[in-house]
């Protein structure tokens, strides 16, 4: 901490800004990324958009970092603090400001955990559908942010689909109120668009508008097994080309299936080579012929079983036992890493293919699961002890040439933002990385916010 900064932030802000507590400046020098621990010079949590916008101009005026943070659940490194400088919590910024059933809008603070905007809107029979796993301890800001999925995307999309309109503030202190609260706005530039997934380079985002959609009538949920992930890697493209369109069609491979019976949350009998959790959702009327066409469909493209859970308790069970499985899998083996790389969804057996390569050619345990509808794979490698940097560089090379040469991405849904901004060249030529360097300039002249992020150090 730095003590004299912290007293002049204090004298401007006041000292509910600035706690001071050791373990607050702990927790904010880390992320979920398992990148290690950058300790900021100091925190500050303001009270509103004011106290934030004179934040920024403190930090323009003074040439200090400031690294924008929602709630630290960030898998790619976002959130900390790499140059020093200021850590802005938005933590109190945390209302949920207004519920419109006619516009079907929420307006909410950015610090508001998702879970709880998804909670509120669906007592007044509305949904908010993205969904990240983490959606009880991330923050709305953060998902803007990082343009979060989740296993809804596949039905809903993702969080850019539901962002109408924005209140950033830049470095300098100047606010900009962008987008409207109309579901239709072609006005200028999308510069809504271009905050949705800026990763806190470009401003700090103080009030969101997010679009809602009426709640589903009937959701029904059927666990398919198969007798390896390419099999059901390969009845996930089936089904989507047949036209069916579950809520989720999440994929858990074998690895993930034995951790899940190691740690007591799976109990069925028998190997399983891999499961297929698909979601329904729609009217009450035809539910049964929904769910009955998707499972027979499930089965001739090789699902060697179709359990369907009958009652609401065993729906919440299976979700909260897909939820649980990245900090399972961290609990298992702290020092696995986790990738997040997606691909076409024609390409998804494929992508599958390769990793049962990668892992042999490497001589890793990798364990792969995700949101299989979007093609969209976290990919862990398991290994009992830190890799050595060489041959982590050579794996997680192997990984990303995979599903790059697919006509895929280095990241779905986590972001790029320290984890992987060395890698960004292998999918993005370099004039578009120079134009995004611009884009930045034009918004940061002196590159003070959330540097050395998404772009490799020139
Ligand atoms: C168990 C687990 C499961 C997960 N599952 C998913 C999943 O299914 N889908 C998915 O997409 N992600 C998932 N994530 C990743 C993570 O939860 C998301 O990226 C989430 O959007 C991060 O939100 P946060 O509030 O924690 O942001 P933070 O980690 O605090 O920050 C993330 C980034 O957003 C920026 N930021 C935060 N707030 C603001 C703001 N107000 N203005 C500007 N920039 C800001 C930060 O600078 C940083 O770059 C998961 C994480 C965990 C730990």
């Amino acid at each position: 901490m730095d003590e004299r900064l912290c007293h002049r932030l204090e004298q401007l802000l006041g000292a509910t800004a600035l706690p001071r507590e050791a373990a607050l400046y702990q927790a904010c020098a880390r992320d979920e990324s398992n990148l290690g621990s950058y300790p900021p010079d100091a925190v500050v949590v303001p009270a509103d958009a004011r106290e934030l916008a004179l934040l920024l101009e403190f930090a323009g005026a003074e040439g200090v970092p400031v690294t924008p943070r929602g709630a630290g659940t960030g898998k790619s490194g976002g959130a900390l603090a790499v140059r020093g400088g200021i850590v802005v919590s938005t933590a109190r910024m945390n209302r949920l400001l207004e519920i419109d059933e006619a516009d079907l809008v929420a307006v909410v603070e950015p610090g508001l955990i998702t879970g709880a905007l998804c909670e509120a809107v669906q007592e007044r029979g509305l949904f908010y559908p993205p969904d990240p796993a983490s959606l009880l301890s991330c923050s709305l800001g953060g998902n803007v942010a990082e343009n979060a999925g989740g296993p809804r995307a596949f039905k809903y999309g993702v969080t850019r689909h539901y962002t109408l309109a924005l209140e950033v503030a830049l470095i300098g202190g100047q606010r900009l109120s962008l987008g409207r609260r109309s579901t239709k706005s072609v006005t200028g530039y999308d510069l809504v668009g271009l905050m949705v997934g800026s990763e806190g380079t470009l401003g700090v985002i103080s009030k969101i508008t997010l679009r809602l959609i009426p709640l589903p009538m009937q959701q029904q949920l059927f666990v398919a097994m198969f007798d390896d992930a390419v099999a059901a890697g390969t009845a996930v493209t089936r089904l989507v080309t047949a036209g069916v369109r579950p809520s989720a069609m999440e994929l858990l491979d074998a690895q993930i299936v034995e951790h899940l019976r190691q740690s007591g949350r799976w109990s069925a009998r028998g190997q399983v080579g891999a499961i297929l959790m698909v979601e329904l959702d729609g009217p009450e009327e035809g539910a049964v012929e929904r769910l009955e066409r998707a499972a027979g469909l499930t089965e001739s493209a090789g699902a060697s079983e179709v359990v369907v859970a009958t009652d609401a308790g065993r729906c919440r069970a299976l979700w909260e036992m897909r939820r649980q499985v990245s900090v399972m899998l961290r609990d298992a083996c702290p020092h696995k890493l986790s990738e997040d790389i997606a691909v076409p969804c024609g390409a998804l057996p494929e992508m599958l293919r390769r990793l049962d390569r990668i892992a042999v050619d490497h001589q890793l345990e990798v364990a792969a699961y995700g949101h299989a509808g979007d093609g969209n794979l976290h990919v862990n490698i398991l290994s009992p002890e830190p890799l050595e940097p060489a041959s982590r560089d050579a794996v997680l090379l192997a990984i990303f040439r995979a599903a790059i040469s697919l006509g895929g991405t280095l990241s779905g849904e986590h972001g790029i933002g320290l984890a992987k901004r060395d890698f960004l060249p292998l999918e993005q030529e370099a004039g578009q990385i120079a134009v995004q360097r611009q884009l930045k300039r034009v918004f940061d002249p002196q590159e003070l916010l959330n540097p050395g992020k998404i772009f490799p150090d020139a």
